[in-house]
C-alpha cells in the first residue's frame, strides 16, 4: 500500500506526522504500511509497559470480551474489584476510582482535592503546581500544567494553580496561604525532559504538607507502573503521598487510568464523580494483567538492571561523540545533547535503512527514552548501535 491511498486529511489535524501508518507492533518493534520495521524507543509515550501486542494483554482481552463487556458503572464487575484490590494491596492508598486517561484522573485528583478543601480547610482551593509540569490537555489540567504557553491558549485559565520550581522548596513554601490546599507533582518529570524531583524535594514537600495540613499529591501517570524500577515513583524516596494518579503503563496500551487515595481522603458523595466507561471490565481486565505480570517475582529488579544498563550504555555514547550526559530513573532516561540537533536526529533514527529507530526529543537538546519494561539487552546494544550511525551523520 502506498501513502498516498490513506485519505489522512479526513482526520483533524493536530500534530504534524509523518508520511507512516503503523499495520503491527510485537514486542520492541513496529511494522510500517510498506513493510519497514522499526525499533520502537516510544512505546507509545511511556505507555506499552509490556511492549506491543504482549501476550498477556490479548489473553485478558479475549477472555473478558467472551464474558463481558460493559454491565454498566452503576453496578460492581469483577475485573474492576480485582484491579483496586492488587493497587491498594501494594501501594499505600486504600480506595481507588478508575478512569480513561491521565487527564481524567488527574480532573478527578483536583476536585477530590477541592472537595476535602471544602470538608476540612475551610473552602481552600488552591493546588500548587511546577514550572514544567504536564497533567494533560483538559481545561483544569492544562491550567495545573506549567508548560510555557499554556496559560494563554484557552484562555481563561481555570484559576487555582500557582507555579513553585521543582527542587526548590521555598518556591512552595512562598506560595502557600490560607486558600492552599494541595501540592501536585510529577515524581519525574516526564514531558518536561525527564527531571526526577530530588529524594530530599520529596521529603521535604512530605512534612511542609504535614505541617501545613495540606494533600500531596503525585501524578504518576508516566512515573508509576514500574516505570521507575519501583511499582510507584513515589517509593524511591520513601515517602506516602494522600492521592496519586495513574494511567499510561496500566492501562499497556488499552485507555485506562485510576484516581487513587488514602481512605481519610477519600470524600466524594454519590453525584461528585463518575464516568460512563470508568472501571469498565474489559478495560480493568487489562489492567489486572499488566499489574500481575509486573508484580511477578524479579521483574522490577530486572527493570532496575537494564535501567543500569541503559543508564551507562548512554554515558559511553555520551563520552564518545562530546555529549552532555544523561539522567532520568529507571527505565525513564534523557540523554543530554549539548545542541539543538534533537529534531535532526529523530528525524534521521526514523529513517535508517533497513530499520528505523523511534526516538523522542521533548526538548531540542535532549533525547528521551522509554522503552518496554521487558526490553532485552540485545534491544538495547541495538538502539545504541543505530544511535551511533545516527550521530554520526548528524554530528558530521
Ligand atoms: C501523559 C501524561 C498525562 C496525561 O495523560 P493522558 O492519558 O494523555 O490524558 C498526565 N500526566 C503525566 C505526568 C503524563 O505523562
Amino acid at each position: 500500500m502506498e501513502f498516498s491511498q490513506y485519505n489522512v486529511n479526513a482526520l483533524m489535524y493536530i500534530t504534524p506526522r509523518p508520511e507512516l501508518v503503523f499495520t503491527e507492533g510485537s514486542g520492541m518493534w513496529l511494522t510500517d504500511h510498506k513493510g519497514k520495521r522499526y525499533l520502537d524507543y516510544l512505546q507509545g509515550w511511556a505507555v506499552n509497559c509490556l511492549g506491543h501486542c504482549p501476550p498477556a494483554i490479548q489473553q485478558a482481552l479475549v477472555a473478558q470480551s467472551k464474558k463481558l463487556l460493559n454491565p454498566s458503572p452503576a453496578f460492581y464487575n469483577e475485573p474492576m474489584i480485582e484491579l483496586a484490590d492488587l493497587l491498594t494491596k501494594n501501594s499505600c492508598y486504600d480506595r481507588v476510582f478508575f478512569a480513561n486517561s491521565g487527564a481524567e484522573a488527574n480532573e478527578g485528583a483536583i476536585k477530590l482535592a477541592r472537595k476535602w478543601g471544602q470538608l476540612h480547610k475551610n473552602g481552600a482551593f488552591e493546588i500548587i503546581t511546577f514550572g514544567h509540569g504536564f497533567h494533560g490537555r483538559t481545561l483544569a489540567t492544562m491550567s495545573a500544567s506549567g508548560k510555557p504557553g499554556w496559560d494563554t491558549i484557552f484562555a481563561p485559565q481555570v484559576s487555582g494553580f500557582p507555579k513553585a520550581e521543582l527542587n526548590d522548596i521555598v518556591s512552595v513554601e512562598n506560595l502557600i496561604n490560607e486558600n492552599t490546599v494541595a501540592i501536585m507533582l510529577e515524581p519525574v518529570q516526564g514531558e518536561g525532559g525527564v527531571l526526577p524531583a530530588s529524594r530530599e524535594f520529596m521529603q521535604a514537600l512530605r512534612a511542609l504538607t504535614k505541617q501545613h495540613k495540606l494533600l500531596l499529591i503525585v501524578d504518576e501517570v508516566q512515573s508509576g507502573m514500574g516505570r521507575t524500577g519501583e511499582l510507584f515513583g513515589y517509593q524511591l524516596s520513601g515517602i506516602e503521598p494522600d492521592i496519586m494518579t495513574l494511567a499510561k503503563g496500566i492501562g499497556g496500551g488499552v485507555p485506562l487510568g485510576a484516581l487513587l487515595c488514602r481512605e481519610e481522603v477519600a470524600c466524594f458523595v454519590p453525584g461528585d464523580q463518575g464516568g460512563t466507561y470508568n472501571g469498565n471490565p474489559l478495560i480493568t481486565a487489562v489492567g489486572v494483567a499488566v499489574l500481575k505480570e509486573l508484580l511477578q517475582p524479579g521483574f522490577l529488579a530486572s527493570v532496575k538492571e537494564k535501567s543500569d544498563y541503559l543508564s551507562q550504555a548512554l554515558w559511553d555514547i555520551s563520552e564518545e561523540f562530546g555529549l552532555q550526559g544523561e539522567r532520568g530513573e529507571g527505565l525513564l532516561r534523557a540523554l543530554r545533547l549539548g545542541s539543538d540537533i534533537g529534531g535532526a536526529i529523530v528525524e534521521a533514527a526514523r529513517n535508517l535503512e533497513p530499520a528505523g529507530l523511534l526516538l523522542n526529543s521533548p526538548r531540542p537538546d535532549l533525547l528521551r527514552f522509554m522503552p518496554a519494561l521487558n526490553v532485552s539487552i540485545d534491544e538495547i546494544d541495538q538502539m545504541i548501535s543505530m544511535l551511533r550511525t545516527v550521530l554520526q551523520q548528524v554530528k558530521k
